[in-house]
């Protein structure tokens, strides 16, 4: 798929729907995109299509006004990208030299290539405990999510006790916007005091619908393939003691880690490890010719249509760059 002698106009690292906006944008620019789509890799969450193959269904997406599965959402994505001559290569890229231009990618199918324009959309991935019991629920979409603005609105949290994992800001976040479809919303946390900031901490403790559950770890998400999660299992860090408490979903506020192991710190990252955009407004990296989109360079938003958005404008960056720079 790759030439090796043939110097690509742009390389779009990343399969999500980012990397397959800035593709239909760039391939129907004429720039004749060049996609690494990813490939599963053993106890990796990475796959084709991004974050959003993990979930059932997506109801925030203008223009699917019933919902739409997210699996089938992206094979509209890149069905669309493929419709625009978009060439695909199913396979993780390993290693860039983001050190002189043209550009080289490196990916683990052994192939190599080059191109005078980069565009970064391999996405965040959610922190997760790391139990199987949490992963069973998580795949099957049955109340184990790291997402409340995504799923919270679901039946199956209404009205029903869920439990947000975590103790910083996000975690206040989520807790707080569960409240709006859930009773009572808990909070789980490791230690005896919150790490989110001040204002947070007392919008979450003065709310009547949260209860925060204080030096405690889940060691174990209970329920059944035919209702989901109907409750934790909990350790006392201090004492030891183990609890259950009877929810109807897990919402994890644990962090996101930015897919960018592969630069190898070749492009400037935020003190959370997410790309440094030199401009709020577009998605010029601190190299020039390499442009970041979706959640990889988003810490705030994190929502497949802001990641499309911002797969847009990378397209559109890298095509104006590219000009500039005589290359068309
Ligand atoms: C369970 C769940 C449910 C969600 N539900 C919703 C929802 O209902 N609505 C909503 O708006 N948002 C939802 N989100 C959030 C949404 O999925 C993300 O905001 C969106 O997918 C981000 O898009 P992205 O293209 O930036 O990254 P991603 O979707 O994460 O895609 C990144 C892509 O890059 C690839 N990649 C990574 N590293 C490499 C590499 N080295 N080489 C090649 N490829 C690589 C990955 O394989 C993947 O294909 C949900 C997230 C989760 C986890």
């Amino acid at each position: 798929m790759t030439d090796q002698n043939v110097v690509e106009k742009v390389i779009i690292i990343g399969s999500g729907p980012a990397g397959w906006t800035a593709a239909v944008y760039a391939a129907r620019a004429n720039l004749n995109p060049l996609v690494y789509e990813g490939q599963p890799t053993g106890g990796s969450e990475m796959i084709p299509g991004g974050q959003l193959m993990f979930t059932t269904e997506v109801e925030n997406y203008p223009g699917f006004p019933d919902g739409i599965d997210g699996q089938k959402m992206m094979a509209a994505f890149r069905k669309q990208a493929e419709r625009f001559d978009t060439r695909i290569v199913s396979a993780n890229v390993t290693r860039v030299d983001l050190s002189k231009r043209p550009f080289t990618v490196w990916a683990d199918d052994d192939s190599t290539a080059q191109a005078h324009a980069l565009i970064v959309a391999t996405g965040a991935s959610a922190n997760w405990l790391g139990l199987d019991s949490e992963h069973r629920f998580r795949v099957a979409g049955l109340g184990v999510t790291a997402c409340a603005t995504c799923d919270g609105a679901f039946p199956r949290y209404r009205g029903k006790p869920v439990a947000i994992i975590g103790g910083g800001d996000s975690a206040m976040e989520e807790a707080t916007y569960m409240t709006k479809f859930a009773n009572p919303v808990y909070v789980v946390h490791r230690r005896d005091q919150l790490r989110a900031s001040k204002i947070m901490q007392e919008r979450v403790l003065k709310n009547p619908k949260i209860k925060v559950i204080w030096d405690s770890v889940v060691s174990e998400v209970l329920g059944d393939n035919k209702n989901g999660v109907t409750g934790l299992r909990l350790k006392n860090v201090k004492s030891g003691q183990q609890s259950d408490v009877q929810v109807s979903g897990m919402f994890l506020a644990l962090g996101h880690t930015p897919n960018t192991g592969f630069l190898d710190g070749q492009l400037q990252t935020t003190d959370k490890g997410y790309i440094a955009l030199q401009d709020p407004y577009r998605t010029y990296t601190s190299v020039e010719g390499v442009f970041a989109v979706g959640d990889v360079a988003d810490s705030v938003y994190r929502q497949a249509v802001t990641a499309a958005g911002m797969g847009c404008k990378g397209a559109i960056d890298a095509e104006r760059w590219l000009a500039e720079h005589g290359i068309d």
